[in-house]
């Protein structure tokens, strides 16, 4: 039912718009235009990701497990993004660079924040900082990703990782809208590494998002976690 719906606004839309266009009714064809290419980039974004997840969800998205250098991932991944974060006026800081070495997908994991940090800085107003953290324990390392954003209130903050979740649109970001499946998909991503993600965060000031990994050395590879 969720996905027939996330489905069928961008399509009711994009036919409104086009019959619009084919009447020569519409007031502004240009933006009818423009609003068809986005609803139709929406749908494109959407498809993939049910795709995705229907992957992991099935366990044909094996993780290809290799030894990974988290620090080297992270550091390519915001040098990716600076440009993105110079744009919107925000700082974009990488402390997370003291990690011991692990096993795991490195695409993957990239993958898990590389979406960690876009909704960071797709949260944090002009003038405003996202940044990198890590601590390692014993047999563990945690990630985080801080953002001066407006927060996510505590009774959704347990519910943001479901599926097609969304906050209400007014405090959802600005940019192109999004379809509540990112968060979702990185857990699983995190969970079948046999970690776990959380959030926290303080309305007005911020949000703060977690990654935690298991230490897997070569040789321990009966990790593959069987499906609930
Ligand atoms: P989307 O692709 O729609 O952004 P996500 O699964 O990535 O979906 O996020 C789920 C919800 O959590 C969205 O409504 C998003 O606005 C909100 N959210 C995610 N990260 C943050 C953040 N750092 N600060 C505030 N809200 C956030």
């Amino acid at each position: 039912a969720n996905v027939s719906h996330e489905l069928k606004t961008p399509l009711t839309s994009i036919q409104g718009y086009a019959q619009a266009l084919l009447d020569g009714a519409a007031a502004d064809p240009q933006r009818a235009a423009g609003v068809i290419h986005d609803e139709a980039q929406r749908l494109a974004r959407l498809v993939e990701e049910l795709l995705d997840l229907a992957k992991l969800d099935t366990g044909q998205a094996a993780l290809d497990r290799r030894p990974v250098d988290l620090p080297a991932i992270l550091a390519a991944i915001v040098e990716r993004l600076t440009l993105k974060a110079q744009e919107r006026g925000v700082l974009l800081e990488n402390h997370a660079n003291t990690l011991p070495g692990l096993i795991g997908d490195g695409d993957r994991l990239a993958q898990v924040f590389t979406n960690l940090i876009d909704n960071a800085l797709k949260h944090t107003p002009r003038g405003g900082v996202v940044k990198l953290g890590s601590e390692a324990e014993p047999g563990w390392i945690t990630v985080h990703v801080e953002d001066s954003g407006p927060g996510i209130p505590p009774n959704e903050l347990s519910r943001i990782f479901e599926r097609f979740y969304q906050l209400d649109k007014a405090r959802s970001g600005s940019g192109p809208r999004g379809v509540g499946l990112g968060l979702a998909i990185s857990r699983e991503i995190v969970q079948a590494h046999g970690g776990t993600v959380s959030a926290t965060s303080a309305m007005g000031q911020g949000s703060r998002f977690s990654v935690r990994l298991p230490i897997i050395r070569p040789g321990d590879v009966t990790l593959a976690r069987p499906r609930a």
